[in-house]
């Protein structure tokens, strides 16, 4: 029977591997470091990040990404990666921190959501679905360590909602996967068809433009319920986006043509 431990290269540096036991933790507006981890970070935005940040401050995807984001190095020489601004202030303060904390709490990104654990996926030989494992980080400055809370996984998932989160994270691990294959049909980096998946990726109210001006939804054989949501909701649409971008390039995607 395989094990449910990750390989032992999928484990970050300084990580432990957190598994079925509980583990202690708990973080609160009066333990002393509060706020103290929303400054000097390094915070990557996954597509779905974007998407909820975007929309909690009301702002169209193209200005979010203008203002809010940088390019850094993807995970592979095939697709970038986007990273969030911080502010130019002495502490690097990330730019939704106020007084009071997050302000931005419902919506905030992934990584925030899942620290201190760490979330890595990986898909074994043979399998369909993907395995996924927690690390725990050991931050000196983070006192929420000796905080007397016990959390399982499933406690700490459920509190932070991290459910919706995963699940959009899952999708785009496989298609990050995908690009690492380099689908970019001879373009390179930067080439018209990159674009393109970068603004399904990431800009998905230009997308949303794009998939109305090209008739994109009609061109699929996909069902009214379906259709609906996907004209309603940015969420579905990133996942119809996800779909169609293994159409466009070759993988392998579940959209049928009508
Ligand atoms: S450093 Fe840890 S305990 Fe302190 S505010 Fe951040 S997550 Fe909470
Ligand atoms: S998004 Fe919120 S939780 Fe994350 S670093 Fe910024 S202020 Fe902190």
């Amino acid at each position: 029977m395989p094990s449910n431990l990750p390989d032992q290269e999928l484990i970050p540096e300084g990580r432990t591997v957190i598994g079925p036991e509980p583990f202690q933790f708990r973080c609160h507006p009066d333990v002393g470091c509060f706020k103290i981890c929303c400054r000097r970070l390094e915070l990557y935005l996954y597509p779905y990040d974007v998407l909820r940040l975007k929309s909690a401050l009301n702002m169209h995807s193209a200005l979010f990404l203008r203002k809010h984001v940088r390019l850094a190095p993807g995970s592979h020489p095939f697709f970038p990666s986007v990273m969030l601004n911080m502010g130019d202030d002495d502490e690097h303060t990330c730019p939704f921190l106020d007084e009071k904390g997050c302000s931005v709490y419902p919506d905030r990104p992934t990584a925030c959501r899942t620290y201190p654990l760490e979330r890595a996926v990986e898909k074994r030989e043979g399998e369909t679905r993907l395995r996924a494992h927690y690390f725990m980080t050991h931050h000196v400055y983070c006192l929420g360590h000796g905080e007397r809370n016990a959390y399982t996984l499933d406690r700490w998932e459920r509190e932070q909602m991290l459910y919706e989160y995963n699940l959009m994270g899952d999708l785009w691990a496989e298609i990050d996967a995908f690009f690492a294959s380099n689908p970019w049909q001879g373009e390179g980096a930067a080439g018209p068809l990159q674009q393109l998946a970068f603004m399904v990726c990431y800009n998905i109210d230009d997308f949303r433009a794009y998939a109305s001006q090209h008739r994109l939804l009609q061109q699929f054989a996909l069902d009214r319920n379906r259709r609906r949501r996907i004209e309603r909701e940015d969420e579905e649409l990133l996942k119809f986006g996800f779909e169609w971008l293994l159409h466009v390039l070759g993988g392998p995607s579940p959209l049928r043509s009508r």
